[in-house]
């Protein structure tokens, strides 16, 4: 019998090559990962970034009969099938609580990814999960402006869905730094715009303690900038900071170390006070 735990998301829990399930401690129960980054390749490179073999590039081709076919067997398993018993999960965490489209890599990378969100979304109301279930983007939104994006975007709002759009800093040095991105501060913000205007977006920043540098002033007040005009140009409400909860596999792994619970819980209240409905998950 094999325990899942919120330290356990190995993608071979099951046999599948789309689909795993993740015990998440930010969800609160069972989430589905849906996975079209199966060669582990990203737009990005996060110095926190938990894929083994990471590299830069985009998702491959996707079949998403095969897709369609592993979603409905792992539902019908969970469901209607003794899923919870096999992997011995906990009584309370018994709930599906979201699908979430968030790979070994930037999800909307993949060329048709308007056509595997209508996929997954089809199939989760037909097997009634939703609006119990969320149904979750979680993207570095680097890629929003594509026109599959923004498609796929619009249909995950049909089913009622949101976007968990990554900001972990909001100065150029920041990005290139942690997410060795090379984005401006305007180059999100209209991608944050386009998200918003799609469907609900929450914003999501993980906190990392790099070289024992902590929180520096700079990227206080460069995030509490950003997010004031973020405010006042979208309808964007949620902010949700979070740090490390499972070792880096990235090279700067050994320098990395979560941030400090009183600094994440410090830099929410500030968030709130701009207007956001901000918590730290600690
Ligand atoms: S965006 Fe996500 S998948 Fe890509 S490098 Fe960063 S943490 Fe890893």
């Amino acid at each position: 019998m094999s325990k899942l735990t919120v330290t356990n998301h190995t993608r071979n829990v099951t046999d599948f090559n789309y689909i795993y399930p993740v015990l998440s401690r930010r969800a609160g129960g069972l989430s589905i990962g849906i996975n079209f980054n199966v060669n582990n390749a990203c737009n990005w490179r996060c110095i926190y970034c938990q894929v083994p073999d990471l590299k830069i590039g985009a998702a491959p081709e996707i079949n998403l009969d095969l897709l369609a076919q592993e979603l409905r067997l792992f539902l019908d398993d969970v469901l209607n099938g003794d899923f919870y018993d096999r992997m011995d999960v906990d009584i309370e965490q018994r709930v599906i609580k979201d699908i979430a489209i968030a790979g070994n890599g930037e999800p909307t990378s993949l060329a048709n990814f308007d056509k595997a969100v209508s996929v997954i979304g089809d199939i989760g109301a037909e097997c009634g999960i939703f609006p119990e279930s969320h149904f979750v983007l979680i993207t570095n939104g680097s890629l929003i402006h594509r026109e599959a994006v923004q498609k796929g975007l619009k249909i995950l709002n049909h089913f009622g869905g949101e976007v968990w759009f990554k900001m972990d800093s909001a100065t150029k040095e920041g990005r290139a730094l942690v997410n060795n991105s090379a984005q401006t501060n305007e180059s999100v913000l209209k991608n944050i715009m386009l998200a918003s205007v799609s469907c609900e977006t929450k914003i999501q920043i993980c906190l990392v303690d790099y070289h024992a540098r902590g929180f520096s002033e700079n990227e206080r007040e460069g995030f509490l900038n950003f997010l004031k005009e973020i405010r006042t140009t979208t309808t964007i409400q949620a902010v949700t900071i979070y740090t490390l909860a499972r070792p880096s596999q990235q090279p700067e792994a050994i320098d990395l170390r979560p941030m400090a619970s009183e600094i994440m819980q410090d830099f929410a209240l500030e968030i709130q006070g701009l207007g956001f409905e901000a918590h730290a998950v600690l």
